[in-house]
């Protein structure tokens, strides 16, 4: 969902990449910041390509989990959403990607720097274009890890604490030991210079606060429902085996579980909608089928529906669609000799 003051700039293997009005006023608060102009665009390019790496090296393994990940650049740095993942493993495999990613293009920096041309390397937007990449990459990456909630190193840290700890307590380890090294990054005075560390401290600090307040989570401890994925395994024989009403039956019964996986509850509501448009509960078939990939199945299935209602005006936007055309032409003309006969 757009918010209303960020921007969708672009999508890169299907993952979305949004900026925020945030973060162009960070980059004017750098513009600002008086300075040298060559180094001020260098530093703005390299801040920006390296946070996309590391939001890139989270969203591309959460992709892989199909967890829908997309990207927002803000005025702290990155942020990659998705839906919950459905294992601890999985997530710690999410969140150490970011890093990865940043370390691996600081060892490619490095070793593109140690084989450069000679002409290169005395070239001063190649040194500084180098030289950022290593401390933004390296070191950023390196803090990153440090076990300081939210940071990546302290979401992996809590995922640690959970395994040994009841949850509660693992959430109280978790926050405090990211104020006392907060505290201490202070008293050694690591953090005088620059206001955006400043604000960053106070951001993560606050972030700490109010979760031991709400004397909760960071995120949610994970109860895998089994009894759901059973349910949509069940669903989903029944609609292979063309038994449509326990198909649909086995749906609505996996919408009153709790505590399911994101995508066990698409793949649910997929199956119900699919089942309700055969068995002709075709309004309800459209709500279960609104917010699915439009597969040629899932397009079918609508148009089924929709000429079943005689809602005329969305069947003809839908057969006017791109998604028309990923059903195969035979099929499309079988199809539009059923509803537009006349055509
Ligand atoms: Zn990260």
């Amino acid at each position: 969902m757009l918010q209303p003051m960020e921007l969708h700039l672009f999508d890169i293997a299907e993952i979305p990449v949004r900026v925020s009005l945030w973060y162009g006023l960070l980059l004017l608060f750098w513009f600002q910041g008086g300075g040298n102009a060559r180094s001020t665009l260098v530093w703005v390019i390299v801040v920006t390509l390296s946070i996309l790496v590391h939001e890139f090296g989270h969203a591309i393994v959460a992709r892989f989990y199909r967890l829908r990940p997309s990207i927002l650049l803000h005025g702290l740095g990155g942020l990659c959403n998705h839906d919950r993942a459905e294992r601890d493993l999985h997530d710690v495999f999410i969140i150490a990607a970011g890093p990865g990613a940043g370390l691996l293009l600081g060892l490619a920096t490095w070793i593109v720097s140690l084989y450069a041309p000679f002409s290169w390397k005395i070239n001063p937007w190649f040194l500084s274009v180098v030289s950022m990449s290593l401390y933004v990459n390296v070191g950023w990456s390196v803090v990153n890890l440090l076990p300081i909630w939210p940071l990546d190193g302290g979401q992996l840290y809590r995922l640690l604490l959970l395994r040994f700890f009841k949850p509660v307590r693992a959430e109280k380890v978790t926050h405090y030991t990211a104020l006392v090294l907060l505290g201490a990054a202070v008293a050694y005075g690591q953090v005088s210079r620059g206001s955006i560390l400043v604000m960053l401290v106070i951001w993560i600090a606050w972030s700490n606060v109010s979760a031991l307040r709400a004397a909760g989570t960071g995120a949610p401890v994970r109860t895998t429902n089994k009894g759901a994925k059973q349910l949509l395994a069940e669903a989903e024989r029944a609609y292979d085996q063309e038994d449509w009403r326990e198909a649909a039956r086995l749906g609505h019964l996996l919408r009153l579980e709790r505590n399911v996986s994101d995508s066990v509850t698409r793949e649910g509501l997929l199956v119900l909608g699919l089942s309700c448009a055969r068995i002709g509960d075709h309004a309800e078939a459209l709500t279960f089928l609104r917010d699915q990939p439009t597969t040629p199945e899932v397009v079918e299935a609508r148009i089924e529906c929709l000429f079943a209602l005689g809602r005329d005006s969305e069947l003809d936007q839908l057969l006017a669609s791109e998604s028309f055309h990923k059903v195969p032409s035979v099929r499309r003309k079988e199809i539009l000799g059923i509803v537009r006969p006349e055509t």
